[in-house]
């Protein structure tokens, strides 16, 4: 039996530091907008490079609250656009829909990352934002993004929510992360941050999500309660410290898999690995082939959990249809949906869990 992810192995790995810092936080009797969160901040601040760090609810929230905030200093309208990735987790199109803004899909590449060959034709006198997300765990090569973006003054806001620990620096004016259970970081509930060296959105963020006040019973602006708590944030402190070292192990993962695949990838018509150019800290190992039904049920027979990442893309989803134009087509996407196989990985897989996949994968090629 291989889990795609052992979340009770992942936290155990922790103790007895975690129960610690849980054990701190109740017996402190302070649980929200606290010390521990604050401490948090400046520690996932500093890691991602960047000013400043503001913890809020979950992920969808750090990229609706980023989007809101700019909204609002800009003084955008509702008819806004802001240009999302076809093939992406729904969190990051139904944030553009949450702050009253409009989604403008562009297809993904062989990558499943936003093709910036695509990017210059959907860019309309509208288009106020781009939100480049780094699927998989990948790192979006931003150079070209960055130049479009500027030669339009568009609001680049990375999703990030896949990629702790590649991501920071760069180009973008704020990175979007999820600490849902799953992720690289991941706490024990619900949780997410907004990183960014613009202070002025830094503070209307943190404003906006505190009911729109800075000062206790003054609301200057429209607002939601989206806050981090004391025990996510103690939590995500001490996972905090590991976090490199779990990546280099989901990297040292991902290697044995390269290399078993790229040799199934030469003889097997229609299989095939990315083809990964800046690095990845691999959330996701995805491989692709067309009969992908067919080998997630042989890897299930064999006790070998998979998933999709993901079964339809933003385009073909009911919630988003309104703005999905007749003429778009985005076929690399749909591709990808029909394609992409998600593998087990995860810090705590041995390297007999790693094998266990391969072997598995190889039988059913007969190789
Ligand atoms: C997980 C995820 C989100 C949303 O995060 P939540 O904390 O679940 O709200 C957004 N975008 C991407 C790409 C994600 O993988």
């Amino acid at each position: 039996m291989v889990k795609f992810l052992d979340l009770q192995k992942v936290n155990g790995s922790f103790e007895p530091e975690l129960s610690n810092a849980v054990q701190q936080v109740i017996a402190s009797g302070w649980y929200l907008r606290g010390k521990s969160t604050a401490i948090f901040e400046e520690h996932f601040a500093a890691y991602c490079h960047r000013a400043t760090c503001i913890g809020v609810a979950n992920g969808l929230d750090a990229l609706t609250l980023a989007l809101m905030a700019r909204k609002l200093q800009e003084g955008w309208g509702d008819d806004a656009e802001v240009i999302v990735p076809a093939m992406t987790f729904v969190a990051t199109a139904q944030a553009v829909v949450r702050a009253g803004l409009r989604p403008v899909f562009v297809d993904v590449d062989d990558n499943a990352l936003l093709d910036s060959r695509l990017l210059e034709q959907a860019i309309t006198i509208k288009t106020r934002a781009i939100i480049p997300v780094h699927l998989y765990g990948q790192r979006v090569d931003m150079s070209r993004i960055a130049e479009i973006a500027a030669a339009h003054q568009l609001f680049i806001l990375e999703d990030a929510a896949q990629a702790h620990g590649i991501v920071g620096k760069g180009p973008g004016h704020a990175l979007a992360f999820s600490f849902y259970p799953g992720k690289n970081l991941g706490a024990l509930g619900d949780a997410g941050a907004v990183v960014t060296d613009d202070l002025e959105l830094a503070k209307t963020i943190r404003a906006m999500a505190n009911y729109g006040s800075q000062t206790k019973y003054f609301h200057e602006m429209e607002g939601c309660n989206s806050r981090i708590d004391e025990v996510q944030s103690a939590i995500l402190d001490v996972k905090l410290k590991r976090l490199d070292t779990d990546n280099k192990r989901r990297c040292a993962i991902a290697a044995l898999y390269d290399d078993a695949f790229r040799r199934i990838a030469e003889r097997v018509n229609g299989f095939r690995i990315l083809a990964l150019s800046s690095g990845s800290v691999y959330h996701i190992y995805p491989v692709f082939c067309t009969e992908r039904d067919v080998l997630q049920k042989v890897l299930a027979q064999k006790g070998i959990e998979t998933l999709i990442h993901y079964p339809i893309p933003l385009h073909q989803q009911p919630c988003l249809s309104r703005f999905v134009p007749a003429s778009q087509s985005f076929p690399q996407a749909e591709r990808i949906a029909k394609t992409a196989l998600s593998l087990p990985i995860s810090p705590v897989m041995s390297d007999d869990d790693v094998l266990q996949v391969i072997s598995a994968i190889q039988q059913h090629y007969m190789l």
